[in-house]
């Protein structure tokens, strides 16, 4: 058995190695490259391939956790996790809780060790989300509390979670959790391209959210993703560009009566009336249409909220 120190040196250098791989946890990282990692000069698996929970032999605690892929109109990744007080759950390695498992992840929350979580993007590719914290067990539905960093001394869990922590909270989780693994989702499934310009340098990339209220309704599907570069998104954000739901690129009027310099003519001007030149090739992964509907509405009214010097400027008529 590996001393405490042992312990904590592994999950450090597992997460620094984590971090590089994934330009600090903007891409996700695929089974075969988690093979690479090595502690001291041995190969150290930092996920099972077939369990959910990776707990080594040297370690009396667990190291990560994985959740499984679903496809998009499958079951939500994790709505269907989230508790009352807006933390996550992660369920049991099947109902024994002695199971060496099980009893593993409890040591982890006992220790208050930092885990590493896998999250699915697809077959074989995974999501990590680093440092995260087991907080509490919840016995009766055989799943443990698990807070990301920063929320990691929350105390107590449940109902009766005050409203301001309860915002706090459901803030946190989106921040670190949910918009890493839409990342993950949006990216892999555009090849890690802008749909518009077909850009593929990943720290210039963003995914995209088409109609950026939907949160509230769960949608951190992939069909209310695209990927966009900087640029495009904030263009797209603003008003500047639209897409038609039949994946028509728009101009704004205004913005096609200026003259200015390459970025202006080739990257946005030039745009108009393209069609969207990289779309996922799973059909159940495009943009919803009724999505990109609703916001091509607010385009051609102008309600998108704009932040340019063009706000004066009459709008585009239909
Ligand atoms: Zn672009």
């Amino acid at each position: 058995m590996w001393t405490e120190a042992d312990d904590a040196a592994l999950r450090e250098e597992a997460m620094h190695w984590l971090a590089a791989w994934t330009n600090d946890g903007l891409d996700a990282i695929s089974y075969e490259d988690l093979g690479d990692f090595r502690f001291r000069g041995e190969k150290m698996p930092l996920k099972d391939r077939q369990l959910g929970i990776r707990k080594p032999a040297q370690l009396t605690a667990a190291l990560s956790i994985t959740t499984t892929f679903r496809a998009p109109n499958k079951e939500r990744p994790y709505d269907d996790r989230l508790g009352a007080d807006g933390l996550m759950r992660y369920k049991w390695d099947g109902d024994n809780p002695e199971k060496y498992t099980n009893r593993g992840l409890r040591a982890a929350m006992q220790e208050r060790l930092p885990l590493i979580w896998f999250w699915g993007v697809a077959p074989g590719l995974y999501k990590p989300i680093f440092p995260v914290y087991l907080v509490a067990e919840e016995r009766e539905s055989q799943q443990f509390v698990v807070a990301t960093d920063g929320l990691q001394n929350l105390e107590s869990t449940g109902q009766d979670i005050d409203e301001v922590t309860k915002r706090y909270v459901v803030g946190e989780t989106h921040r670190r959790l949910h918009q890493p693994v839409f990342r993950g989702l949006v990216m892999r499934a555009y090849g890690t391209r802008c749909a518009i310009c077909t850009l593929r340098h990943s720290p210039l990339l963003d995914a995209a959210h088409i109609v950026p209220d939907a949160h509230q309704d769960g949608v951190a599907a992939v069909r209310n993703g695209l990927a966009l570069c900087k640029i495009h998104h904030a263009a797209y954000d603003s008003g500047i560009i639209g897409i038609s739901p039949d994946y028509t690129i728009g101009v704004r009027e205004d913005v096609l009566e200026e003259v200015d310099g390459p970025m202006l003519e080739f990257g946005l001007k030039g745009l108009h009336g393209n069609t969207l030149s990289v779309l996922p090739s799973r059909r159940n992964e495009r943009p919803d249409k009724n999505l990109l509907d609703r916001q091509y509405q607010r385009f051609k009214t102008g309600v998108v909220p704009r932040r340019t010097r063009f706000d004066f400027v009459k709008l585009p008529e239909e």
